[in-house]
């Protein structure tokens, strides 16, 4: 169930990450192409533009040509400037037919990609403007006016009469016009790309939306939940570890790590640290008379017993092992202690647990060892605890169901 979860989450994520990915790639490449694009637009209204200045100077040059309007000084000059300007025009016009044919059908050594936009081929081909006919009809008129004998040099001929008036007016108005379809397509397509990105980011905010919504907060939601089992179980294993699995009290374990842990504590100071050793009087007896799972059940008695009897004080009651406990009393001093121990005997006497076969009681009776020492950080706990066992074996001897405190606790 959980796994299918995570698989379905997984899945998401995949496929959203794909898909931002995609759509970047898409918003990248139109942005490349667009820019290329803009860089061709650029080159044809340049050469447009170039056009409109060839048909400009051809017109003025081809009125010096004939008009014998030039000023040298001799013959030789006046026939040497006419050959210049013959040789310039016919450059000129031969630079103007080359760029036509470029515009019209490409050139990809210029970047040119011809015109395929319909609006700008028909200003070359159609109604009004036959803008093809027209440029070639001018590159026909400036050639042959170029190429005319100079005994025909005259400003009254045909050529110069199209050429004045393709200058002045008609062809330079129609150059103008392709000029700005141009433009206006490189804005277009600048518009193009600005509703372009404007779609891919709302896409990716979309896109960014639905992550959040479907894919990270299951997936944080998921996190907390398995955080929380985590905590749970650590907290099972926990008391596992602390916890004598019997009686619930604490365990040996856990005595050991408080007794360390309050001798730490207490050694920086000169506050004594008490304990008290216990053990069940004529507990095997009691198992015989009784049975083992009777003797289970008392066990768990005699430790609610001292537990509840020890509750809030900040003192530890733990099963030490079998039908032994101890209990750790830090800030106690060994008048307090025996005072405690002397309580838990009697406490323990009043549960009234029956025991007929005890040598020296009806009911059971628990021996209890008191020790008490002022910890030192050089020193460790094993020694109070040996101490307390010595008084627990001295209140056996002595006859049981009853406190002994050690003689040489210091
Ligand atoms: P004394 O008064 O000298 O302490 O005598 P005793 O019989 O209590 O002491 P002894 O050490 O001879 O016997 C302890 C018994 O405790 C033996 C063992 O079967 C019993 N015991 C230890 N652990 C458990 C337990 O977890 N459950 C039960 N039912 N009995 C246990
Ligand atoms: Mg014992
Ligand atoms: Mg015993």
């Amino acid at each position: 169930m959980k796994q299918n979860l995570i698989t379905k989450i997984k899945f998401k994520y995949l496929l959203a990450l794909g898909m931002t990915a995609a759509i970047s790639l898409i918003g990248l490449f139109t942005l490349f192409y667009t820019i290329s694009s803009q860089r061709t637009n650029a080159e044809v209204i340049n050469i447009s533009g170039r056009q409109r200045a060839l048909l400009q100077r051809t017109a003025l040059n081809s009125l010096r040509f004939v008009s014998n309007q030039l000023q040298p000084h001799t013959y030789t000059e006046l026939l040497e400037e006419r050959e210049n300007l013959r040789k310039e025009l016919l450059k000129d016009i031969d630079l103007m037919e080359k760029s036509h044919e470029q515009l019209i059908n490409g050139n990809l050594t210029v970047n040119l990609p011809g015109s395929t936009q319909s609006q700008i081929k028909s200003v070359y081909y159609e109604a009004p403007i036959y803008l093809d006919t027209k440029i070639k009809t001018y590159i026909k008129q400036v050639r042959t006016l170029a190429l005319l004998p100079d005994s025909q040099h005259s400003t009254y001929n045909t050529q110069l009469n199209y050429i004045s008036l393709a200058a002045s007016g008609d062809l330079v108005s129609s150059l103008e016009t392709v000029v700005s379809r141009y433009q206006k397509e490189s804005e277009d397509a600048i518009s193009r790309l600005q509703f372009l990105s404007i779609t891919v980011l709302c896409i990716i905010m979309l896109l960014l939306i639905f992550e959040a919504l479907f894919i990270f907060k299951p997936m944080v939601d998921l996190i907390k939940e398995e955080n929380k089992q985590l905590e749970e179980k650590n907290k099972i294993l926990q008391d596992l570890s602390s916890n004598d699995g019997l009686t619930g009290i604490a365990n040996r374990r856990y005595f050991n790590e408080f007794i360390s842990q309050e001798w730490a504590r207490l050694s920086h100071t000169s506050i004594p640290l008490s304990i008290i050793m216990i053990d069940i009087d004529y507990f095997k007896t009691y198992n015989d008379t009784y049975g083992h799972q009777a003797g289970d059940e008392c066990l768990k008695k005699v430790a609610s017993t001292l537990a509840n009897a020890l509750k809030h004080t900040g003192n530890l009651a733990a099963r030490y092992g079998g039908e032994e406990f101890a209990v750790v009393l830090p800030d106690t001093s060994r008048n307090e202690a025996v005072f405690v121990a002397e309580k838990l005997r009697a406490d323990i006497e009043e549960v009234r647990i029956p025991h007929v076969k005890s040598d020296i009681s009806d009911h059971v009776t628990i021996s209890l060892g008191v020790a008490t020492v002022i910890p030192q950080y050089d020193s460790s706990p094993d020694e109070l605890i040996k101490s307390a066992d010595q008084a627990l074996y001295n209140a056996k001897n002595s006859g049981r169901n009853q406190v002994k405190i050690y003689a040489m606790s210091r």
